[in-house]
Parts: C-alpha cells; sequence; structure tokens
C-alpha cells in the first residue's frame, strides 16, 4: 500500500481518540464539493507519485508513536479500492492501534472481509445524498441544472469515460455512476456489526434542500450516530462550479441536527 500523506496527529478525526491520519490514493467518485482531488484524480495523483509514502516509512513513524497515539483513521480518497487495504489495516491492529476506517460505502464486499476478520473499531460511511428509489424527474432535473448546468455529463469510473446520463441526486452529486444497493448494503452491514460507527454529510445548501435531506434521514435511520459536517465554499473543489456554492447558517445547521436526533440515536455538528 503506497500513501500519499500522514497527518502526524489528530484530536478530531477518531472520535474521542488521539490519532493521526493516513491518505491513501485515488478515489471511484467525484464529488464536486471534494477537495482533496490531488488525492483523486488520476492525471494529478500522477505529479505526486514519487513522493508517494512507502508503507514501511509509515510503520517506522507509528513503531515511535507506540503509546502516544492511541488510534489511525485511513482516509482517502476511498481506501477500499485498494486490495491490500485489509493486509495493511491487519498490520496495523498488530501493532495494537485501533482502526477507524472512512469509506464512501462503495465496496460492501472489503467491508463485509474488515468487519468479519474484526480488523477496524469503528466506521464512518459517508453518505452523500438520499436514496435514490425517491426520486422524481423534476428533482433528477433540478440537481443537474444546479451540477453542471445545460447539457450534464458524468464521469464513468468503469471506463474513464465522460458520458450523458439521467442520473439520479446520489449519481449527480457524487459525478460518477453509483451502485446504490451497494452503498445500501455498507449501511445495514455496519449497523449490524457491533462496530463503533457513524454516518455523515457533508451539507451544502444549494443541493440538500429540505426534500433531499428528509431523504437521507429516511436513509440513516436507526443509526447509532449521525454527523452534519458544513459545506465551506472555497477554491479547490473538484468541480470549481461548486467553489460559488455555500453551507448553512449555525442555526440552520442546528434545525437540521435537531430534526435528525428523531431519526438516530445521537447527531452531532462537527467541524
Ligand atoms: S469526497 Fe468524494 S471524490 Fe472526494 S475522496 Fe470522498 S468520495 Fe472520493
Amino acid at each position: 500500500m503506497k500513501l500519499t500523506a500522514i497527518q502526524r496527529l489528530t484530536l478530531l478525526d477518531y472520535p474521542g481518540h488521539i490519532a493521526c491520519t493516513v491518505f491513501t490514493p485515488g478515489c471511484n467518485f467525484r464529488c464536486h464539493y471534494c477537495h482533496n482531488s490531488e488525492f483523486v484524480l488520476p492525471e494529478k495523483l500522477e505529479k505526486i507519485r514519487r513522493d508517494f509514502i512507502p508503507e514501511e516509512t509509515f510503520f517506522r513513524f507509528l513503531e515511535r508513536r507506540k503509546g502516544k497515539l492511541e488510534g489511525v483513521c485511513v482516509t482517502g480518497g476511498e481506501p477500499t479500492i485498494h486490495k491490500d487495504l485489509p493486509q495493511f489495516i491487519e498490520k496495523i491492529k498488530a501493532m495494537g492501534f485501533l482502526v477507524k476506517l472512512d469509506t464512501n460505502g462503495s465496496n460492501p464486499k472489503m467491508l463485509a472481509d474488515i468487519l468479519e476478520k474484526k480488523l477496524v473499531d469503528y466506521v464512518a460511511i459517508d453518505v452523500k445524498a438520499g436514496d435514490m428509489k425517491h426520486e422524481t424527474q423534476n428533482t433528477k432535473q433540478r440537481i443537474q441544472d444546479l451540477v453542471y448546468g445545460s447539457g450534464f455529463m458524468i464521469h464513468d469510473s468503469s471506463d474513464e469515460q465522460i458520458k450523458e446520463v439521467t442520473s439520479s441526486s446520489y449519481e449527480s452529486f457524487c459525478g460518477t455512476s453509483v451502485d446504490m444497493d451497494a452503498i445500501k448494503k455498507s449501511r445495514d452491514l455496519i449497523m449490524d456489526s457491533g462496530v463503533d460507527y457513524e454516518f455523515r454529510t457533508t451539507l451544502v445548501k444549494e443541493f440538500h434542500t429540505d426534500e433531499e435531506y428528509s431523504k437521507i434521514l429516511d436513509f440513516v435511520k436507526g443509526a447509532k450516530r449521525y454527523s452534519l459536517q458544513n459545506f465551506r465554499g472555497s477554491a479547490g473543489c473538484l468541480n470549481t462550479k461548486w467553489e460559488t456554492y455555500s453551507g448553512f447558517s449555525k442555526d440552520e445547521l442546528d434545525n437540521r441536527r435537531k430534526r435528525a436526533e428523531k431519526f438516530v440515536k445521537y447527531s452531532e455538528v462537527i467541524s
């Protein structure tokens, strides 16, 4: 496993634990608001490939942090696109660290394997939008206009082509084809696993309307923990059009948190 970066200390990424965070290269999604384009887009990754951090360097760093750090957050990109992720996590666990995995939920097969082998202590799944089964044609049109304006195009991760599609809001948000059944399977796996977990959404005011947010709450219904993160429109979004979009005010965000409390056991706004 090659790594794109190591954050040596975080008090925020792993709830309740002092941890470090490692970033894996590449992602199968192309979320418009993504601020990690250098870790996602193949052409940008190519430019930093020579600076990738070898696994051995990371494990030497971790050895020196024994007794100081409690856990390791594995994030991306999307970690589960790497076949050797389970072995990588296994080595971290063998050193006595807790492991938190961040994922977009698109690889339930690997998630099931990781859970079965008890390789993770905490899983955070990003829920980008609501379940597409509730979607009306009007919603699709509104979202597609929002994302690209006229002439909607989408990235197809299977063949790296850009193609025109009639897409759901989940796919529109992620800028790629999405297997919603896979995401649902990941949701169900984690909720039944007994492992600590959270679902979380980065809320974009222009995208996450009341209708969209209701669909998300329906999707995470019954969850242990749901975290809301506010979108901050700034330079560096994967789709530059989204740099002009905004998050919610403090009150609006808090109202959404209160709404979430009726659907999940615990809900919080995270920075
Ligand atoms: S925000 Fe989207 S594109 Fe960016 S790393 Fe996460 S899943 Fe991938």
